[in-house]
This record gives structure tokens, sequence and C-alpha cells, in this order.
């Protein structure tokens, strides 16, 4: 029989054997990984980025590592977390995953808070990496690479393919406004290069979704054909590089860089207008990617046909494949951009003031979405409940409307709503209180938002008269100013006017 110090003690010492095991166990799993990290990459890289890394814990087959800081664990996720995911399974097997803990400096914690560390998963994203390519650069000439995508390695390079991962075809809404460019895009972006959509051309107006659907499309390339690479870059940005390579007298990589592309994606292409030394270049580019069976999607303001200060030889190659345009979205397609953002982003809003944004701002995807982020960030920075006359301020931010003629039925009948009251008790002669304020509200608004007279005002609000209506809107101001609740009446009321203006 064991005494009860004895069982304690031998409690103790499994507790201590546990505890020993566990720590061999993480940091012998982190040293194989080193080892095999270290032949993957530069000595330098090493040293900066993985010497500074502690294994802490091992525990149902995630090894967590504590990272000096947030800049540190972004950098990793950034740049080396294939090479860490895969050596961690060749370690842990299939299911071995891989966590962080983050050392925090005190400015970003509580008051008198020293270092901390916060928890960190390693972030689940789809890379939308580009595979390495070869490209016949003369690195050795000592002049910089024309362009900023690309990463010089050895052999090889490295071109980042300038996809932003929200910008895909899960958050793009399909509506009527967009279904031949949507589905002509998703044909594109599931066989790149091989269907009669080469180039693809959209166009539109600002803000309905071009360079949204770019991406879209270089996404799902991304996700059916990992191997391919892909590149988004706007007119003005190729523009850009293209002088730089002028300059630095390189322009023969520049061209050898574009032409290494399977997918390549020009946004904006009109910001080409005049410029004819790009868009020689451009043309070239175009013709060795469409003559080897490689893909292009163009975006631009307008049609290929009215398009100015475009050389008609670019044109005409633009017109081989598909045109189609993206139109203004309807009031459904709307409503369901907006709910998506939403839900995407995680903001809750009163379905009154969702629709109102939906129902205001009519012709530009852009605005809509700027509109919902800037109500969510009036409310909460002023701490005031997201209302619809809020909602209203902040919209005609975004909207320069011109006023459109409102009516006197128009008000009435918006009040008799607001009010929850027959349309004609409004016209009828009773003096029961409520329906005479709705009245009155009525005559107040039609006298503020209307071009009709006192007395045409009068006689289609109950067969008044002009000094009835005179009386009305003195009666109307006053209570404004003296009563609470009858001011937040008419501000939604008026609130509820101006979105139809
Ligand atoms: P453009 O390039 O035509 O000016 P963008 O692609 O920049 O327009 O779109 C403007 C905004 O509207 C972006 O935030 C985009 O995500 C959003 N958007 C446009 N069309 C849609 C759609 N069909 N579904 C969801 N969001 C959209
Ligand atoms: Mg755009």
């Amino acid at each position: 029989m064991f005494d009860n110090q004895t069982k304690t003690n031998s409690y103790y010492f499994f507790l201590f054997w546990q505890l020993c095991i566990m720590v061999i166990l993480h940091e012998k799993v982190w040293k194989n990984c080193l080892q095999v990290i270290r032949d993957n990459i530069s000595p330098n890289s090493f040293a900066t980025w993985f010497s500074p890394i502690k294994a802490v814990q091992l525990k149902n087959n995630i090894l967590t590592l504590q990272v000096p800081s947030q800049f540190f664990y972004e950098w990793l996720e950034e740049h080396y977390i294939d090479l860490l995911k895969k050596t961690i399974k060749k370690e842990l097997g299939p299911e071995g995953r891989l966590e962080y803990s983050i050392v925090m400096d005190s400015s970003s914690g509580g008051k008198n808070s020293g270092p901390f560390t916060v928890h960190a998963p390693t972030l689940n994203k789809k890379a939308l990496k580009n595979p390495p390519v070869s490209m016949p650069l003369d690195l050795n000439k000592g002049k910089s690479i024309p362009n900023p995508f690309v990463i010089p390695g050895l052999k090889k390079l490295n071109i980042h393919p300038q996809l932003i991962d929200s910008y895909n075809f899960d958050n793009f809404v399909q509506g009527d406004c967009n279904r031949l460019a949507r589905s002509a895009g998703l044909a594109v972006g599931q066989n790149p290069g091989k269907t009669s959509f080469n180039p693809l051309l959209i166009y539109s107006v600002n803000g309905l979704g071009k360079t949204h659907l770019a991406h879209a499309i270089g996404i799902e390339v991304k996700n059916n054909f990992p191997e391919k690479t892909v590149l988004y870059v706007s007119a003005e940005q190729f523009t850009n590089q293209f002088i730089d390579s002028v300059r630095n007298q390189n322009q023969n990589d520049f061209i050898h860089f574009y032409q290494m592309i399977d997918v390549l994606l020009v946004d904006d292409v009109h910001c080409l207008a005049g410029k004819e030394k790009t868009q020689d270049v451009f043309f070239h580019i175009f013709n060795h990617l469409h003559q080897n069976g490689k893909q292009l999607v163009i975006t631009s303001d307008t049609p290929p046909v009215e398009m100015s200060g475009i050389e008609q030889r670019l044109l005409s190659r633009f017109k081989w494949g598909l045109t189609t345009d993206l139109q203004v979205p309807d009031y459904e397609t709307r409503m369901a951009i907006l709910q998506k953002k939403m839900y995407n982003d995680g903001m809750e809003i009163p379905g009154e003031v969702v629709d109102l944004i939906a129902t205001r701002i009519t012709t530009n995807i852009r605005e809509m979405e700027g509109a919902l982020i800037s109500i969510l960030a009036h409310s909460s920075i002023n701490q005031k409940e997201i209302t619809p006359a809020l909602a209203v301020k902040v919209i005609d931010n975004y909207v320069k409307t011109s006023p459109r003629e409102i009516t006197i039925e128009f008000i009435q009948k918006m009040v008799c709503e607001y009010f929850s009251i027959p349309l004609e008790k409004i016209n009828s002669r009773t003096r029961k209180r409520e329906i005479v304020q709705a009245r009155q509200l009525a005559m107040f608004f039609s006298k503020n938002y209307t071009k009709s007279s006192l007395a045409t005002i009068g006689s289609r609000c109950g067969n008044k008269d002009h000094a009835t209506v005179l009386h009305a809107c003195k009666t109307v101001k006053n209570l404004i100013d003296t009563d609470k609740s009858f001011r937040r009446y008419a501000d939604e009321l008026e609130s509820m006017i101006k979105v139809k203006l």
C-alpha cells in the first residue's frame, strides 16, 4: 500500500514527465521542420525569419509557434506559408496544423500591460500566387527589373498576380444587369484561352463592377489552374511600367515579361488613349498572347466603337472576341449586393435603411457601398442609432441629385402611410386630432416641397382656404420646436420625402 505522500509524489512525477514529453515533442518537431526549411531558403532569410521563432506547444496535432510581432506573423503568412505548412504536415502527418502566438508590445494592449501574446490561426486563404516562371532576363546587367511585381529569384521569377481575393465570383451578385458579362467571365475563368471570348471586353460606366469582374476571372483561373500565370494590371500601371522600361532601356524585358503571362487582365484600357507608344507595345503583346492561345480580358468605359484616341488596329483586335457591358442594377440586385456586403463584413443595419440606400442610389454600386459604410461609421463614431434620417443625411453626400418634382398627392400618400390612416381621411372634414395633425403635416410639407400656392394646397387638402394652410404651417413649426415626439415624426417624414426627390 502506498501512503498518501507517495501517491502525491508519484502524481507530481507523472505531471512532470508529461510536461517533459510535451516540451521535448514540440521542440523536436520544430527542430525537424527547421532542418527542412533551412534547406529551402537562403541563410539570410532563415536567420531573419526563422531563428527568432519559438515553438511553444504541440496539442491535438497543432503546433503553436511564437513569433515576435504582428508584422512577423503577416510576413510569414505572406511569404513562407506554403513551406511552413508542407514541413509541418511532413512532421505531423496530414492532420498537422499550425497556429501562432504573437508577442504584442504594450502599446497595442491595455493601460499598464507589458508585452503579451495573442493567438492567431494560419489564414486559410487559397493561395493566389503564380508559380515561378523562367524569363530571358539578363539579371546580371545590374539594371533594375522593370516590373514592380517581379521578385527576382536565382533563375526563376515570381509574378505577383495582383488579385484582390474578395473580388471573387461568390461575391459578385448576379442580376439582369450583368448576366452575360458574368457568365462569359465564368466561362473564361474555367477555360482560359479556349473559348471564343478572347479577348473578353467588358465595358460600363464607373462603379458597376468591371474591376471586380476582372479580378473574379483571374481568381477563377487560379482556382482551376494553379499552374497558370495570371496578372491583373490597370492600363495606367501598364503605361507607367512601360515608361520606366524606356527610361531604363530595358523594353525587351518589359515585353518578355508580359509575353509570359497566361491570363492577362487589363483594366480601364481607355486610359491608353492618346498614348501611342504604349498602345504600340500593347498591340505586340496582345498579338503574341492571342496567337499563343493565352487569354486576354479587357475593361473599358466605352465599347470599342466609341473609344477615341485608340489606334484602329488595336480596336479591331478588341472586337475579335466578345464585347459585353454591365448595366445599372435593378432594385432587387442592388438590395442583394448590399445584403451580401453586409453579410461579408458582419454589418447589421436596419432593413428600412438598406432599402433607403438601394432606393436612393441607383446608378453606382461603389457609391451605394460607400454610403453603407459611411452610415455605419457615422453611427458608431457619433454613437447614434442608425435611423432613416441619419441615412438620408449621409446618402446626400454620395449622390448629386437633381431634385425631381414632388406633388401634393405624393406627400399626402406618404403622410397617410406613415400614420397608417386611409388617404381619403386627410381630405375629409373630420376634426379628429390625429387626422388634423396628419393633414397639417401634409400642408406643411406641400408648402416646403412643392411649388403650389397656399390656395391650391388648401383646396386639395380637405377643401380649406389659404389662411388655414398658413395656420397649419405655423402650428407644425411650433410643434416641431416644442414637442419632441412630433419632431421625430416630422424629421422622419421629411427624410422619406427627401429620398424620393
Ligand atoms: P468599376 O470597375 O466598374 O468602376 P468596381 O468593380 O470597382 O467598378 O465596383 C465597384 C464596387 O461595387 C466594388 O466594391 C464591387 O465589389 C462592387 N460591385 C460591383 N458589382 C457588383 C456585383 N454584381 N455584386 C457585388 N458587388 C459588386
Ligand atoms: Mg474599375
